[in-house]
């Protein structure tokens, strides 16, 4: 406004944004009104699937909501500014994006994935990939070694999850990377857990970041949604291509609700992640619960590489207890925790992924995996720390009696 009276007119779309953080860019976002007459303050909805144009020989910037979409080039061009991309795409669900991503492996190809990663991938990868031709390998993404093994002449895309779920393991990503490249390969993180504000994986060499905006972009768990962030023209191309051909661009409403969203995120993954890491110590301090996954603890076995990736644990932990009817009864006495599949949400979540999100697959493969049955996962909302460790304090005591566990009298529950 200053700006504006003093004479210089400038849209926030040409402020420089080098040297603003990632919260101030979220609140000032890129591309912001660009060509709005009115200077709305919240993004304007394009809520059309047509635009007219200027004549029958005469293409306009914009035709067809399925090809292209303001409100839609609004959030690509603010993800594409968080990821530090060339280009990023908006879908209209982390599967859709994700879906994509394996298209770009052309039938005779190869896809090397990890042994330990969410539930829909495992799937699309196992059931959908070989029908158009494809082959997976999944491997342990942890073992370099076993990755460099996996990559064959085939090969084109790695695909990696950093931390994977439900279990938290972190995979080098930078080193993978490199070595997808030296095979000739392109390579992908699918970041929804950590999201752009925690984990960058095209500063870190991958050529692709997926983040499953259902999570910590919309944050309200009122939309799905997906982006995939590219690093080059070339790979924007084909993306571009297959979200115009087949479809799958996210519709006007849904971009507006993941821009709401964006505003708020760096504020609410850093509440969730305080939120997370006071319930991991806790845990950790229980006498029934075996071991605790989560990226934010010291104890993690590879929290060193972790912090060299990523700048934070994130919201997002599992846990053992060896007993799948105390973890039952723990998940279903929580008051404060609603039992939902799903992570990134202002109010704190539990499941029992091997019951909801990892369910589709086949239990063999999950023993095999190492994916036990008790385990828990918890996403960390948004609410106050003493509420969350309250709860989890009650509800493991009813759920310790309701199995007939003797938790020792006097136990330092509280840190
Ligand atoms: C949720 C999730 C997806 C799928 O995203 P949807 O928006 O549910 O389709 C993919 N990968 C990971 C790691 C996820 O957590």
């Amino acid at each position: 406004m200053l700006l504006r009276r003093t004479g210089v007119v400038r849209g926030l779309s040409t402020v420089s944004k080098s040297n603003y953080g990632l919260a101030t860019r979220l609140c000032h976002p890129k591309g912001k009104g660009k060509g709005d007459p009115y200077n709305a303050s919240s993004p304007v909805l394009y809520q059309t699937a047509t635009f007219e144009l200027p004549g029958v020989m005469e293409g306009g910037e914009f035709d067809y909501t399925r090809s292209g979409n303001p409100t839609r080039q609004q959030l690509e061009t603010q993800m594409a500014d968080l990821e530090g991309a060339h280009r990023s795409f908006a879908f209209t669900s982390g599967m859709a994006a994700l879906a994509v991503a394996m298209r770009l492996v052309p039938a005779g190809g190869h896809i090397v994935t990890g042994d330990d990663i969410y539930g829909g991938t495992s799937r699309l990868l196992a059931n959908v990939a070989p029908a158009s031709g494809v082959a997976v390998s999944n491997v342990d993404m942890c073992d370099r070694e076993a990755v460099r093994r996996a990559i064959t002449p085939h090969t084109k895309l790695v695909w990696m999850e950093s931390p994977t779920n439900p279990r938290m393991q972190i995979v080098d990503i930078a080193a993978i990377a490199t070595m997808a490249r030296s095979a000739g390969a392109i390579s992908m993180v699918d970041n929804s857990i950590m999201a752009p504000i925690f984990q960058q994986p095209l500063a870190l060499g991958c050529d692709i970041s997926m983040t499953s905006a259902t999570k910590f972009i919309s944050g309200h768990s009122d939309v799905t949604a997906g982006i995939l962030s590219v690093a080059s023209e070339e790979l924007a191309k084909k993306v571009y291509f297959l979200q115009n051909a087949e479809g799958a661009g996210l519709s006007p409403f849904d971009c507006w609700l993941c821009l709401r969203g964006l505003k708020t995120m760096s504020l609410r993954m850093q509440r969730q992640q305080a939120n997370c890491l006071a319930m991991a110590l806790w845990l950790e301090k229980h006498p029934a619960v075996k071991r605790v996954h989560y990226a934010g603890l010291t104890s993690h076995p590879n929290y060193a590489l972790h912090a060299r990736q990523a700048a934070g644990g994130g919201s997002l932990l599992s846990f053992e207890t060896g007993n799948v009817d105390l973890s039952r009864a723990l998940s279903e006495h929580l008051k404060l925790f609603k039992v939902t599949v799903s992570f990134g949400s202002t109010s704190s979540l539990v499941s029992l992924p091997c019951f909801m999100s990892h369910a589709s697959i086949p239990r063999e493969v999950r023993q095999a995996r190492g994916l036990p049955d008790d385990l828990v996962r918890l996403s960390a909302g948004i609410e106050d720390e003493k509420d969350l460790i309250e709860d989890l304090e009650q509800a493991m005591a009813k759920a310790c009696s309701d199995v007939g566990l003797a938790v020792p009298a006097g136990t330092p529950h509280r840190r």
